[in-house]
């Protein structure tokens, strides 16, 4: 497949970029201070052919664990690239730019904050504000250049920060805006091993906001490699499915050059998905499917189901991505008429196209997660799925959790001792409860809603 022209990033022994192929990665979900249970994860996701892996820094206190584990990978002749997740501190990223292959950073919390506040600033206090996150970007950006560290700009639609979202909205554009600030603040301190990233829970929006940045990059005289990923994608079929629909839609039209497909579910299995996707997409032929009336037919004979998955969901997405289509028809003679009505559901409620049952948002969970997210995942799932025009989040941590989950309608995020509190938008609107009693409170509240049921 051929990726349109992109500079070359090196993370470690990897290129990311113009004629290399697409990289496949994801993030381990251990506490990071448990070392071994992350080297063990660690190694388990790169068997299975994660050919990078991230693990969250939540506090200084996480880098020496970090720097432990990558050392005996490294002693174990495990040369796989090691991401450090960095939110909030810049000290962490410093600290560990040392000795990482790359540092993902959230431009939304690096300098700025997300305190859902509208900031009105004049253009010259605009300016100052970039100033100031220059200033305290500037020493980072040296270590990475001094080391050779990579930065992934990963800008999540959830957290973009308030002086961005006041002037731009919580649109695409906003998104590329924040990209853009750093694109010009890297090029100001000569620093160019970058990958850039644009997500969010909604298809559409990762899919446009992407583009856009692509655009503008091109625009500009260069690319830097993309990170495709739809995040907060929650599991199984719906989250499989969602994931193929974005990168499927944004690697088929040649942008893109590393993914990572989130899942609330044991990171194992988004490697394995991950790769059935790409080989969905290395098989892509357009000629195979047709679009009549607005209705695209996809008729497969893919017997794994999860391949016929991918497939299906990227073939979606490269249409969806100039959106030709309204309705769509799934043909498999070896699954059911019911399996493939359900796929074909899930693609148009992935595309938000007909809504069929209630969207979850339900983030992969990472080292800052203190609870058992999958149960409480499946739990909502099999209590609230009955409702077409709702959108429930559930959410590994209070850190990072209410931002990312504001496109949800109502949500839950769990704590240290198991207990649960309900939030609505962005704000909590109940105790840290007994997960019962928190389900209660999430029952009640949405029967306030008056909702239609299927
Ligand atoms: S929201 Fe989920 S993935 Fe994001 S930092 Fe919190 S636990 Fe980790």
């Amino acid at each position: 497949m051929n990726i349109k022209h992109t500079h070359i990033t090196k993370i470690g022994p990897i290129e990311l970029g113009e004629g290399s192929p697409i990289v496949i990665q994801t993030m381990t979900n251990t506490n990071t201070s448990d070392i071994h249970a992350t080297v063990e994860q660690t190694k388990r996701v790169i068997e299975a052919g994660a050919e990078m892996v991230r693990i969250t820094v939540p506090t200084l206190k996480e880098v020496e664990p970090l720097r432990e584990i990558i050392n005996i990978l490294r002693a174990e002749g495990i040369k796989t690239p090691i991401i450090a997740d960095v939110h909030y501190l810049p000290e962490v990223a410093e600290a560990v730019a040392v000795f990482v292959d790359k540092v993902r950073i959230n431009p939304g919390n690096f300098v700025d904050k997300r305190e859902f506040k509208t900031i009105e600033l004049s253009d010259s206090e605009y300016q100052e504000s970039l100033e100031k996150m220059a200033q305290k970007a500037q020493p980072f950006i040296e270590i990475c250049k001094k080391h050779n560290t990579a930065i992934r700009v990963g800008v999540n639609q959830g957290s973009l920060c308030d002086r961005i979202v006041s002037r731009y909205g919580n649109t695409p554009e906003a998104m590329v805006h924040s990209a853009l600030e750093w694109i010009d603040l890297c090029e100001r301190f000569e620093f160019t091993n970058l990958v850039f990233s644009l997500k969010s829970s909604n298809v559409n929006t990762m899919i446009r906001a992407t583009r856009l940045l692509y655009e503008m990059m091109n625009h500009r005289g260069f690319n830097f490699p993309i990170h495709l990923g739809v995040t907060e994608a929650a599991d199984g079929m719906e989250g499989r499915v969602k994931s193929a629909i974005g990168i499927g839609a944004l690697l088929l039209h040649q942008i893109g050059n590393t993914i990572r497909v989130s899942l609330t579910e044991d990171p194992q299995n988004e490697i394995l998905f991950a790769k059935k996707l790409v080989q969905a997409i290395s098989l892509f032929e357009v000629t195979h499917y047709t679009v009549q009336d607005q209705t695209l037919l996809i008729t497969s004979d893919q017997k794994d189901k999860e391949s016929w998955w991918a497939e299906c969901g990227a073939v979606a997405g490269y249409f969806h991505y100039d959106q030709v289509f309204r309705d769509v028809i799934i043909q498999n003679k070896n699954f059911s008429k019911k399996e493939c009505t359900d796929l074909a559901n899930t693609i148009l409620q992935g595309c938000r196209i007909k809504l069929s049952k209630t969207e979850i948002i339900a983030c992969p969970s990472c080292g800052r997660t203190q609870y058992d997210i999958q149960k409480v995942l499946s739990l909502v799932k099999e209590r609230f799925s009955q409702y077409p025009n709702l959108k429930i989040g559930v959410m590994g941590c209070v850190v990072n959790g209410p931002g990312e989950m504001a496109d949800a309608d109502i949500g839950i995020i769990g704590s240290a001792n198991g207990k649960m509190a309900v939030y609505k938008g962005t704000q909590r609107i109940s105790p840290f409860l007994a997960i019962d009693d928190a389900f209660q409170i999430l029952e009640n509240e949405i029967k306030k809603l008056n909702l239609k049921q299927i």
